[in-house]
């Protein structure tokens, strides 16, 4: 089933000390993480709700990301679902509602919601309420409440498209629901109740932080890649190496620019996600990519990772070769992959060796580039 999502990230934040949604979470702004978990798991759009004025604000989060888009909220959730719901592109038989206190979105919960779709015209997840539940008042108890039957409910929730849009327009507008399920139900709609999960919690107080930084740790895992090149020399007078325009008596001969260094990091950010390697994504054979500036593949191999929900960490990339000399090239290499990335510039490296007039490189019959990349995708 396809679906969009709408993200509220409309909150002042006023229990959690400050709007929460644009603070760090791991690494990364609390936003970021369900808006890469609902495009990794197929999300045709996304729209991000934020407070009137802070669009920029999202969109610095997401800087990188695609298949966003910012929309003003209103004076109160319901306003911020419906305005999201309105700024949709395009609608989908589903959309999902979520909001962004909420970071660790699944795959698996996405699939679970939309599954319940197929009988009901909302779905949520739902975890039964564990502890002895009180009803008190200046810190007395009045009375103890029967748990039987109750259900915390989170977000993602679920709806199908139209039944949503025409439920919030049956609501009464001085009423104030606390969810959207709750719209629909008032209108008649059947709610499915899908197993919740502990990790779908809800940053609502300062402290819910900490507890969240050990669940991103558990959320994310790191791979690794690396990649070899090599090209040989041939007449030229200048040289491509890491993006970088290097003046040179000869020239790497290569049906693309034959940038080794890129194309070596290309195919270590490839191995890290098990997507193959250059040739499978950029044939040689193809007329398109003759002479193609090399740093089309590796923002291709980058978007690979984005769309997956993944960040690059981190490359290191070694050139092998008696010359030109690298190291007058090194920073301006460095800055530009760090843009190719956009990683911070301690996040590149680049070094240079010789083979001391060994081996081909050591003739002078072609360079080599060795790299590795590190990322992080969410855990499956
Ligand atoms: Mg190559």
């Amino acid at each position: 089933m396809n679906f969009n999502a709408v993200v509220v990230a409309a909150g002042s934040g006023s229990r959690a000390g400050g709007p929460k949604q644009w603070r760090e979470l791991a690494g990364k702004p609390v936003v970021r993480w369900s808006v890469e978990a609902l495009r990794a798991a197929g999300a045709q759009a996304v729209v991000v709700v934020t407070p009137a004025g802070e669009e920029a604000r999202a969109a610095e989060a997401l800087a990188g990301l695609s298949g966003w888009i910012t929309t003003a909220g209103g004076a109160t959730r319901a306003l911020s679902v419906q305005a999201g719901l309105a700024a949709l592109p395009a609608p989908a038989e589903a959309v999902l509602v979520h909001d962004a206190a909420r970071p660790f979105v699944t795959r698996a919960h996405v699939e679970a919601l939309l599954a319940a779709l197929a009988e009901a015209d909302g779905a949520v997840p739902a975890l039964p309420v564990a502890d002895t539940l009180k009803r008190g008042a200046d810190n007395a108890v009045i009375e103890t409440v029967s748990r039987d039957g109750l259900w915390r409910a989170q977000t993602p929730q679920a709806f199908r498209h139209g039944r949503l849009v025409a439920a919030y327009d049956m609501w009464p507008g001085d009423a104030e629901p606390t969810d959207d399920a709750a719209v629909v139900e008032r209108s008649g709609g059947t709610v499915r109740l899908v197993p919740g999960d502990p990790r779908l919690m809800k940053l609502t107080y300062p402290e819910d932080f900490a507890m969240a930084e050990a669940l991103a740790g558990a959320a994310r895992q790191v791979r690794v890649g690396q990649g070899f090149d090599a090209h040989r020399w041939g007449p030229g007078e200048s040289v491509w190496l890491c993006g970088v325009k290097i003046a040179h008596d000869q020239t790497l001969v290569g049906h693309s620019d034959a940038d080794a260094g890129l194309h070596a990091i290309t195919d270590a950010v490839l191995g890290a996600i098990g997507a193959g390697d250059i040739g499978d994504h950029f044939p040689p054979t193809d007329p398109q990519w003759k002479g193609a500036p090399s740093d089309l593949f590796l923002k291709h191999a980058v978007g690979l990772v984005t769309a997956r929900g993944g960040r690059l960490l981190n490359v290191d990339v070694t050139l092998i070769c008696e010359r030109p000399k690298v190291k007058p090239h090194r920073e301006a290499m460095r800055a530009r992959l760090a843009e190719i990335l956009a990683v911070p510039l301690d996040a590149v490296s680049v070094k240079a060796t010789t083979t001391e007039g060994m081996g081909f490189t050591g003739r002078q019959e072609g360079l080599a580039a060795q790299a590795i990349a590190t990322l992080e995708l969410p855990a499956s």
